[in-house]
């Protein structure tokens, strides 16, 4: 049996806790000593950067630092009740008024050592208004660690410096423990300028100044991309894993006249991409690899390419799209891509029936069709592949990492392609996708001409629909993307409903149709593929349009209320056109009197990269994630912006540790199996661990 540990404790039998405060500390998700030991402070307050009290004037915004040597509540005439305090510090004495706040004479006491925020002003002698106050420390707590205040994320029931008082009684204990659990060796550490786990934990709790604050922040974002990378790591270790065999390295007969018939030559990110495809494909270990890149960027040709290679070395090859437009887009784009070479791909998806279907499913058994492309129904009962060679899954947005492990447990030993249209900084692909191998297509290919943008105000909304008349004149289609279907949800968003017996008064000489996400996916489809023929002038939708569909004809996007929209969703709205010969353009309105920042970035650029990043930067991750959709853990302490840097190491120390001891089983790897179970024990099936 492991020894008993007061960082396996519950929290409730740590000093001065109790089943009480142990309750409230389950909110904050801290329920053991190593729970609490990594719940540290949201922020500081540092007293060595505040203003002198003694210097402040009229006028100023101030922070300051003072200890409350006088305070009470005084009436006024208008029977406004006013709490005052007086507060001191080395450099003299300021009263600070809180008017209507009479109840703070119950929470604030004589002695305390008192934060306050606020503005100086002149009443009888200078006053200040505190906007925000935080009780720093009661008369006769220590706070001789130093002038830098923890602040602790608090909840109902336990107040900040209950909590900072909790800690401080447990510190000492836990810290000893934490010594014995450092995994990384210290010399390593010293290398790479991090501090060890215990001093890191230490400096956090009793800071002494910001700069070692920061340090130790960054060992333990570290350690949080660590170990998640060493996750990432054993899931792409499994599946490489597997014996397959399926070394890919015949001779390349329909690659070559393939490539060779093209109208147009690769660009070198394609090429870049191809030959990094070509040679996993040709290893014996199971490609598992990303392939991001722009709508447009030219994903598409790659992957056929791919898949002939499967076909050349006697395997069938599998695209996958996430809906049935799709799939048969893409069945019509590649027979077209390979009518040169002669070969024909089947169709699989839920509305191929009857014989076509039977007979679809007896070709895949037998080997004799190499190509399919499909949707969710190549996955059901009765598919089998005679030799299924490659995966090519198509918009990766919708794959969790479950999904990730179903398709795996499907292809067996086959090789897998993800394509993503959704451009994603580096930092989020490696966090979300790190156990694929990453490609990115960063480069569009020549003679495109970009989409542009304006960003408008609703007074200017007659003579931007006056233009799309014209556009529509010519022959153009155009799309109408709105934020809410119902106009209940909010009341000033235009809903599509409306929208659209607005679009038809107002557009009556041509056909007005809609599609959102209630509607069935018959109907959806139904309508999208007359909009693909050209029977349909002007579509209204919602976001359900985001996806890769492809109508070259269409040439306008017109996104209405496009404040509502995140920069990465507005992008992959406007990816909708731009697909023709044709110049295209995208009209972004928004409601307010300003145009948002997120809008001129909008508006400067087509760059989906450049786009993403600065999405991360005006939104921080957190919004990004999509947490339940990947299924990976919140990351608390590491900023992908700030460490990008140790997302780099940690990724090539995992695959390194993996590759050498794929079990952790090694007497120095003990250590990071042990953590490793520990940080993800409440998170089954992240990869089946715990
Ligand atoms: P994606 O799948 O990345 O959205 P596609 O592969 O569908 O992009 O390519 C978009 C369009 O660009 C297609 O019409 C394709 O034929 C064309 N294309 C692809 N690669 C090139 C290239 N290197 N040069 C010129 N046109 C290209
Ligand atoms: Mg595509």
């Amino acid at each position: 049996m492991a020894a008993h540990t007061r960082l396996q404790d519950p929290v409730q039998f740590l000093k001065g806790v109790g089943p009480r405060r142990a309750e409230h500390f389950a909110r904050l998700g801290v329920r053991t000593g190593r729970d609490l030991l990594y719940h540290v402070p949201h922020r500081y307050e540092d007293a060595t950067r505040v203003d002198q009290i003694g210097s402040l004037r009229p006028g100023d915004d101030a922070t300051v630092i003072g200890e409350v040597v006088a305070k009470g509540v005084l009436p006024t005439r208008k029977r406004l009740r006013i709490f005052r305090a007086v507060l001191r510090d080395s450099s003299g004495l300021i009263e600070c008024a809180w008017p209507g706040q009479p109840w703070l004479d119950r929470q604030i006491s004589k002695g305390d050592l008192l934060l306050v925020m606020g503005s100086v002003g002149f009443f009888h002698g200078r006053q200040l208004r505190p906007r925000e106050h935080t009780i720093l420390a009661r008369e006769g707590e220590s706070t001789d660690r130093g002038r830098v205040f923890p602040v602790y994320p608090a909840t109902e029931g336990l107040t900040h410096r209950q909590i900072r008082g909790i800690i401080e009684a447990n510190l000492d204990e836990l810290l000893e423990e934490a010594v014995g659990r450092e995994v990384f060796p210290d010399d390593w550490l010293a290398e790479q300028g991090l501090p060890g786990l215990a001093e890191a934990l230490e400096v956090l709790h009793r800071p002494e100044d910001l700069a070692a604050v920061e340090q130790a922040r960054r060992r333990l974002a570290w350690e949080e991309l660590f170990f998640l990378q060493l996750l990432h790591a054993r899931a792409r270790h499994e599946i490489r894993s597997r014996q397959s065999g399926d070394a890919k390295r015949g001779p390349p007969v329909q690659t070559e006249s393939f490539l060779a018939a093209l109208p147009f030559q690769l660009t070198s990110a394609q090429q870049q991409a191809w030959s990094r495809i070509r040679s996993d494909m040709e290893e014996e270990a199971p490609m598992y690899r990303l392939l991001q890149g722009d709508v447009g960027s030219g994903k598409t040709v790659v992957a056929v390419a791919a898949m002939l290679k499967a076909i050349e070395n006697g395997f069938q090859a599998v695209l996958m799209a996430p809906t049935e437009l799709l799939a048969e887009q893409h069945r019509r784009t590649l027979t077209e891509l390979l009518a040169p070479i002669d070969e024909v791909p089947a169709l699989l998806t839920g509305s191929v029936t009857g014989r076509e279907r039977e007979a679809v499913l007896g070709g895949l058994r037998d080997g004799s069709i190499r190509l399919v492309v499909g949707t969710h129904a190549l996955f059901q009962d009765g598919v089998e592949l005679a030799r299924p060679g490659l995966l090519v899954i198509d918009e990766q947005h919708r794959f969790g990492v479950s999904q990730r492990r179903a398709l795996r447990d499907l292809g067996g030993a086959a090789d897998v392609l993800v394509m993503s249209a959704t451009p994603i900084p580096r930092s989020l692909a490696l966090t979300l996708y790190g156990d694929l191998d990453l490609t990115v297509i960063d480069a569009m290919p020549p003679g495109r001409r970009p989409v542009r943008t304006g960003v408008r105000g609703y007074a200017d909304r007659d003579t931007a629909l006056e233009w799309v008349r014209s556009e529509l004149a010519n022959g153009r289609q155009a799309y109408f993307v709105y934020p809410l279907i119902d106009e209940s949800e909010n009341l000033d968003a235009t809903a599509v409903t409306e929208a659209v017996e607005e679009l038809r008064d107002r557009f009556p000489e041509f056909v007005v149709e809609m599609v959102h996400g209630r509607m069935s996916a018959t109907d959806k489809e139904a309508v999208m593929r007359r909009f693909a023929r050209g029977d349909i002038g002007l579509l209204a939708a919602t976001t359900v349009i985001e996806v890769g569909i492809d109508v070259p004809n269409a040439t306008v996007m017109v996104i209405e209320h496009a404040e509502r929209f995140g920069l990465s969703q507005l992008h992959q709205l406007r990816g909708r056109v731009g697909r023709g010969a044709e110049q295209s353009w995208c009209v972004a309105f928004h409601g307010g009197d300003e145009i948002p920042a997120r809008l001129n970035v909008f508006a400067s650029s087509t760059d989906g990269f450049y786009l993403a990043r600065e999405d991360l930067k005006l939104r921080g991750q957190g919004d990004l994630f999509g947490q339940q959709q990947h299924g990976i853990p919140e990351l608390r302490f590491a900023d992908l912006e700030r460490d990008a840097d140790l997302l780099e190491r940690a990724r090539i120390r995992a695959r390194e540790i993996i590759s050498v001891d794929p079990d952790l089983s090694s007497r120095p790897n003990r250590g990071l199996s042990r953590e490793l179970t520990e940080r993800y024990a409440d998170r089954e099936g992240l990869y089946g661990i715990g």
